[in-house]
């Protein structure tokens, strides 16, 4: 993979091969320089066919392997995977803008995905019923569904990936992946790294392209019996939409809002870090990220100085110098949406607000971290999704009107509750409408535990054992003996 010195032409992953570049390309910039970092193909409906194809056509020896068997590859491709991952650090950098670190850290998650399905594969169990009747055993088959179309976006291209490649060929479909548009190299490179380590051709392909174009031909082809979406709430309705004229299987992990709540009897300075930290990382551009925060009264003056001063502290810096805490937003289009949102929103700016002044940064989409006092609750920082470094942070009554807060948004993905009373606690995971509330937690998401949104913020499940019922079709055998 290469560093932004050296511009990169890559082509389709299709059959096992890269193929060569095509016509009609895709140009990636580096969002902390704008320097170039090379072109990609975008793919075109034949493109597309071609893929899906190949995974049709790899798809009946790949279903017919045992789960042990390709929990086997998955586990060995996991581990090369693992060893490239200080060799991929700087190409996402450049491709992304993320720093260093927060690719690291990506990167090292996402093998460890793959490496999760990959030895759940020993563990993956059916179920029967003896004794249905006299001399009758019901049986119930899992079966793969086919091909899988993977849609991902641009803010994490791997550990998004790797979530839906990792629980789909394990239970025995093939994939066809489309990055988002701005970041395609990174997930061609995985492609060639995990053929090498013996992935069959065809089992998994990439096809790199814009939505419009590449997204809706691989939603759209006849042979795609699944979508599996990661991206905006408008898209995953329209993509939705088209499924649906396939009676086609789709998973979607859209937008979200995450609050959090601080209670006054919580660990007040954990709290602050975790709200800092769950906020800026990944320069605030991640689905689970704290995006409100709703703070008890009482105690807000000190935990809220505490957060705004962590804010002004974080070292903004191009991703690929070391040091740097936080990176540009991605592009452009991310960057004026913040300004607009921030600009719209009121309330009293307690940190940042604008872009740095720093000249060395001037050629990326940079902005300071920002952590802005009461805006007014109906404006843009409160009821639609802020993808970028900014945090909004509203006084409380009490447990009462912070739940009601939190609920007042048409997303529903992640929550988090800071207190030490088990009966709030409690209270607060009942009552949240969202698919996650962590309990004085940084908000990390695991592997064994079921992730999804609910409202705007999707349909369906990733992680656990339950993504397995989104990769497959539970069939009944009834067999009579006698
Ligand atoms: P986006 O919806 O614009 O794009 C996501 C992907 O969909 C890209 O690959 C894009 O090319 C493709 N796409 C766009 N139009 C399409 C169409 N008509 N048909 C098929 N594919 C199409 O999203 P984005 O702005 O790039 O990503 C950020 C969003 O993703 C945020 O809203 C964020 O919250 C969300 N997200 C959600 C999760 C989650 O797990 N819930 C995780 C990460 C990001």
């Amino acid at each position: 993979m290469a560093t932004t010195t050296q511009a990169l032409e890559r082509g389709a992953f299709i059959d096992g091969e890269l193929q060569p570049i095509g016509a009609d390309t895709l140009e990636i910039r580096n969002p902390g320089t704008g320097e170039l970092v090379g072109h990609a193909t975008a793919s075109d409906a034949a493109t597309v066919d071609a893929a899906v194809r190949a995974a049709q056509a790899a798809f009946g020896d790949w279903s017919r392997r045992g789960l042990a068997e390709r929990g086997a590859l998955l586990v060995r491709a996991a581990h090369a995977f693992e060893a490239h991952v200080d060799d991929l650090m700087p190409g996402l950098v450049a491709e992304q803008g993320k720093t260093l670190r927060e690719a690291r850290i990506e990167l090292t998650k996402a093998a460890d995905t793959l490496l999760h399905y990959g030895e759940l594969g020993r563990a993956v169990r059916g179920a029967s019923v003896h004794g249905l009747a006299a001399g009758v055993e019901g049986r119930v088959l899992r079966r793969p569904l086919g091909v899988v179309g993977a849609i991902v976006p641009w803010n994490f291209p791997t550990t998004l990936l790797c979530n839906k490649l990792g629980p789909a060929l394990l239970t025995g479909n093939t994939v066809v992946a489309k990055p988002a548009d701005t970041t395609p190299f990174t997930t061609l490179a995985l492609a060639e790294i995990l053929a090498e380590a013996g992935l069959p051709p065809g089992v998994f392909n990439v096809v790199p392209g814009t939505g419009a174009v590449a997204g809706e031909a691989l939603v759209t082809h006849p042979l795609v019996r699944k979508v599996a979406f990661t991206g905006s709430t408008p898209t995953g309705a329209r993509v939705m939409a088209l499924a649906a004229q396939g009676i086609k299987r789709v998973t979607l992990e859209l937008g979200g809002s995450d609050p959090m709540i601080i209670c006054d009897d919580a660990d007040l300075k954990a709290a602050a870090s975790a709200a800092a930290m769950g906020r800026f990382y990944n320069c605030g551009q991640a689905c689970l990220a704290i995006k409100r925060v709703y703070v008890f009264d009482s105690v807000a003056d000190g935990v809220i100085e505490a957060i705004a001063d962590k804010a002004r502290k974080l070292r903004l810096g191009l991703g690929h110098v070391e040091g740097s805490q936080i990176g540009p937003l991605h592009t452009e289009r991310q960057r004026a949406l913040l300004e607009r949102q921030i600009a719209e929103s009121g309330g009293e700016v307690l940190a940042g607000g604008g872009r740095p002044d720093d000249p060395a940064l001037a050629g990326g989409w940079f902005h300071e971290p920002t952590v802005v006092l009461e805006p007014a609750h109906d404006s843009p920082m409160a009821q639609e999704e802020v993808f970028g470094p900014a945090l909004p942070i509203w006084r409380v009554r009490d447990l009462d009107e912070a739940i009601e807060r939190a609920n007042d948004s048409p997303f529903g993905l992640g929550s988090s509750i800071w207190t030490r009373d088990l009966d709030r606690a409690q209270r607060a995971a009942a009552e949240l409408e969202c698919g996650y509330t962590w309990v004085n937690s940084p908000t990390k998401v695991y592997d064994e535990l079921p992730f999804g949104g609910v409202k705007q913020s999707g349909v369906g499940k990733e992680h656990g054992f339950e993504v397995l019922d989104s990769y497959t079709d539970l069939k009944s055998v009834v067999v009579k003996s006698g």
